[in-house]
């Protein structure tokens, strides 16, 4: 594996194996690694002549501070497992490398809807955030596969409207891997090292209340379930930011259900001041 912590070092080394007819796999990553990531670069591995991935905890997308300054790193770690993984390029910018400039750019996307709702209403500025920093590794690293988890359905919508934006959604193939779980049902993500020992049990809450959605939907007015599966969550001690049932499509919000519609049952909710998220897809 090369690891590369320039723009131009990184790009001349693709440039490159684009001429010889290579496919670049793209699998942007902030770090703290697990199987889930894993299995991003696993995915790669079997579409495109060539892997790559980031870690890079992009400050442009922390409307928390301290969320920020407490995120997790694990480089080493890190590095050993994508090497382990068959990962051909790793890129490991500093911040100085992805935002040349500065953070105050004031390049605004028009992500519409998307924007108003859920993460996007909970975290305003993320999806801004999110933007940035995948433009410009998507210009840098111009990938023919990009490789993201359906665990952040709602950043999936926004990086196919960014591929749109960017006019470059007939050269880049968007690629959704399934969510992977702890054995209780817990989301693996990055932010579960922060969890306090006595807290650990009590997430697998969300996963469990967006299973009992999943099992007991039926067509009509949804208010009850979901009432039902938030006392799930807010009796495991968490703090609900959302548990909500949308259009999977749209993400448009649904309070009746026609039996037919696809949807998608979709949580936030913090254990102390971690803040995990979480979503179904119900078909
Ligand atoms: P992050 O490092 O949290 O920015 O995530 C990097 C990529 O890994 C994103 O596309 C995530 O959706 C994906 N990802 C995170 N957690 C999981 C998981 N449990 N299963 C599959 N993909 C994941």
């Amino acid at each position: 594996m090369i690891v590369f912590d320039t723009v131009k070092a990184l790009q001349e080394h693709l440039l490159q194996a684009s001429a010889l007819g290579r496919t670049i796999g793209f699998a942007p990553t902030m770090g703290a690694l697990h199987q889930g990531h894993i299995s991003l670069i696993e995915a790669s591995r079997r579409t495109a002549g060539l892997t790559v991935c980031s870690i890079f905890v992009n400050p442009a997308q922390f409307n928390d501070p301290n969320d920020y300054a407490r995120y997790p790193i694990t480089i080493e770690r890190d590095t050993a497992m994508l090497e382990a993984a068959g990962t051909d390029v790793l890129f490991l910018p500093p911040v100085s490398e992805i935002y040349p400039g500065g953070l105050d750019d004031l390049e605004l996307y028009d992500l519409g809807f998307l924007e108003t709702v859920l993460e996007g209403k909970y975290r305003p500025g993320h999806f801004q955030g999110v933007c940035r920093v995948m433009s410009r590794l998507l210009r840098t690293v111009r990938p023919h596969h990009l490789f993201m988890g359906q665990k952040d359905y709602q950043q999936c919508m926004v990086i196919r409207r960014l591929l749109q934006l960017m006019d470059i959604d007939d050269r880049v193939r968007l690629h959704i891997s399934p969510t992977l779980r702890e054995a209780d049902g817990l989301a693996m993500s990055s932010r579960n090292l922060r969890l306090e020992p006595g807290h650990r049990s009590q997430a697998a809450s969300i996963s469990a209340a967006l299973q009992y959605i999943k099992d007991n939907i039926a067509s009509g007015d949804s208010g009850q379930l979901i009432s039902d599966a938030s006392a799930i969550i807010l009796d495991h001690g968490l703090r609900l930011d959302y548990l909500e049932l949308a259009d999977a499509n749209t993400l448009t919000p649904v309070t009746s259900w026609d039996g037919r519609q696809s949807m998608v049952a979709l949580a936030a909710a913090f254990l102390g001041d971690v803040r995990l998220i979480d979503n179904m897809v119900i078909s």
